[in-house]
Parts: C-alpha cells; structure tokens; sequence
C-alpha cells in the first residue's frame, strides 16, 4: 500500500470488512514479525460503539485474529478515556476486556501508564510510554462530530495517548496546535477509520449516522481530509490537518491521492435516527438509499444548518436507487437520480460535493429572488 492511497470498504460487518483491508493492505508482507504492534482505539467515554462515539470492538477482535494468524507476538491495545472517565470501564462496556483475556493481548490504560516528556513547535506533553515504544501503531479511530475541532478522525485521537494533565494543556491551548505538534512527534504507522455509524456531532455519542463503511491509510493527514470531505467540511474548518501538513506529518492533496473502493455502496440504509439525525431526514425523500450515500447527505445537511443556510431549502432532496431510470422534477443527490432537474453526480457524493451542490442551488434561489420581477 502507498502512502497516497486510501482503501474504502463498505458494508455492515465490521469482521468481514476488517479482513478485506487487513488482506488487501497485506500488512504482514511489510510489518517484521518481532514488532511491537499497538491497537489505538477510540474510547473516549465509556459508551458502546452502537451510540456513534466509541470503536466497534469486532474491528479490533479481528486485528487481532489476523496478527496471530501472521504469527505476530507483541501486541496490545492502548488507550484511555478523556478526563472524569474510566478508560477500564469504556473497555468493559465494549468488550474489550473479553477480548483481551480470549486473546491475551494486555490492555493498557494510558491514564496508569509512565510517561515521556516531549517537546514539539513549542509545546511540551506527556505522551504514554507504551505508545513511543511502539514499532508499529495502528489507529483505529471513529469519524465523528467534535463539539470544538468539527471533526474527529486519526490525527485527533493521538490525544489519547497523553497524560490527564497534558490533556488539560491541550485544550487550554485551543487543541489545534498541539494536536498537529503530538502527531509530529509519533502519529499512526497505519490507520483503519470505523465510519460505520459516528457520531454527527459529538465525540460521546448520542446521534450516530449510519455510513457502513470503514477507510485506511497509512497518512493520518490524508485519512484526515478525507474524512474531512465525507462529513462535508473544508480544510479551513479543522485547522489542525494544515497545520499537521505544515508540520511534516503527512499531506492534503486528496486530488492526486487514489481512493481504492474495494466494493460498491449497495447496502440500503437501515436508520435509527436520534434527536438532529431525525430533524435532518425531514429534508429528504429517501427511496432504497444507501447507506453511505444517505449518511453523507445527513452530514451535509448538517453542514448547511451550522451555516444557517437549511432554512433556505424549499425542497425535499430525492436519494436512492428506486430513482434510477426515472425522470422528475427537483433536486436529486446521488447518480441514481440524474433524471431529475438537477443533481449531484457520484455513487455516493461526498458531503462536501453535496455541500457545495446545495449552497449554490439557494444563492441562485436568493440571486432570482432579489431581481425584480423575477
Ligand atoms: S448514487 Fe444510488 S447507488 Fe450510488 S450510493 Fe447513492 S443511492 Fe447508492
């Protein structure tokens, strides 16, 4: 696998998905056998990976499986809850503690870990002694609403390889900077996104939006902003992936990178919409969706509320494959519904292509409104 290379699988089987990557990245081709391997998942509240906050603990299960098949020995899972909670209960909830005693890889809680003392662009952090020990770490990090990044993807959970007190640090710092600074000091060596269902919002969870897909790659910065795009932000709305560039850790170029589909989105989407997932589905005619493609345009649509823009969607949006082959009159998203007035190409469009669809479509409603006449 090349470093400007992304793998997208898709589907609702979290073990059988994990496989296709783990095969197609052929990660025992490049990886010494003797390495001490770290799994760095996300498990930031003590919730279950169902809520949209934490790690499916299959994706983490069959690492594991697949390490042991390719005679790897050295292996542990790494991580510890943001401050106030118990990363050994987050372990609990998920199952992780089962998984550990089943396999006999140790679990570490960063927050009962030694520490190193690491200075990077200015900023000094306790990061887990384990973690820089590590010959080889994989991130297994969720894509997910953040209450103060935006979005929550590789680069960000690194923070969970720091002290409590460098934690605090971090936010006082306004997390950015030191988030960019951490991942230049150590960032991910492989990194396997669950997209199954993340949070819109919120890093704790509460309103998942089923995407049924996982993504991997070996740039934390690349996987970074392509994350970015499937959650409809730009660049500029998650300063710390520039400045994670600007620091060497990896790069932005999406347009020359090459996104490796390894099966087609075909999974009709089964939602269970919480609280704003249901408010957002009131602008949309879903008819046999999928379920990534219906996901990106619940985040898009969430990107054009935050902007206040939403109010001005005097339509419901068409999406799905009952589209294909029709014609009609309005909005379509997806290329299921290119018989329609007008739509946006892709199968599925990221959210930022529907983002950006969407914002032109209102301003030239707001241009014809404001001609007299017209
Ligand atoms: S465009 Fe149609 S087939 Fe393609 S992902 Fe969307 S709903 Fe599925």
């Amino acid at each position: 696998m090349q470093r400007n290379e992304i793998l997208m699988v898709y589907g609702d089987d979290a073990e059988s998905m994990t496989r296709a990557l783990l095969e197609r990245i052929n990660l025992a081709s490049f990886v010494p056998r003797t390495a001490r391997i770290a799994l760095k998942p996300n498990l930031v509240v003590a919730a279950t990976a169902e809520t949209g906050a934490t790690t499916h603990p299959e994706i983490v299960r069959t690492i594991i499986s697949y390490l042991r098949e390719h005679d790897y020995g050295d292996v542990r899972i790494v991580e510890s809850a943001w401050i106030g909670d118990s990363t050994q209960r987050g372990f609990k909830v998920n199952g992780y503690d089962r998984i550990s005693t089943e396999s006999g890889v140790p679990l570490v809680d960063v927050k009962q870990d030694e520490y190193l003392k690491k200075t990077a662009h200015g900023i000094t952090m306790e990061i887990s002694k384990t973690i820089l020990e590590t010959d080889f770490l994989i991130n297994l990090p969720v894509l997910k609403g953040h209450c103060q990044t935006a979005m929550t993807c590789a680069l960000k959970n690194m923070k969970g390889c720091l002290s409590d007190s460098s934690k605090r640090l971090f936010h006082k710092l306004g997390l950015h900077d030191p988030i960019a600074a951490l991942n230049s000091i150590r960032s991910a060596d492989l990194v396997i996104v669950d997209s199954l269902n993340g949070d819109l919002d919120f890093e704790e969870g509460g309103n998942p939006v089923q995407t049924n897909r996982m993504f991997a790659g070996l740039d934390s910065v690349l996987v970074d902003t392509y994350g970015a795009s499937l959650m409809g932000f730009e660049l500029a709305d998650i300063p710390y992936i520039t400045l994670a560039e600007e620091f060497g850790v990896g790069s932005t170029e999406l347009a020359t990178a090459r996104i490796i589909e390894l099966n087609s989105d075909a999974s009709n989407t089964q939602l269970r919409p919480t609280g704003r997932v249901r408010e957002l589905q009131r602008h949309t005619l879903p008819s046999s969706a999928c379920s990534a493609c219906y996901g990106n345009l619940i985040h898009a649509l969430a990107r054009l509320d935050e902007r206040g823009l939403l109010i001005d969607l005097d339509q419901k949006l068409h999406i799905g494959q009952d589209y294909k082959g029709k014609s009609g009159c309005g909005l379509g998203i997806g290329s299921c519904t290119c018989g329609y007035t007008s739509h946006v190409a892709g199968c599925p469009p990221k959210a930022i292509e529907i983002v950006r669809f969407l914002e032109r479509k209102i301003s030239a409603r707001h241009e014809s409104d404001s001609i007299p006449g017209v």
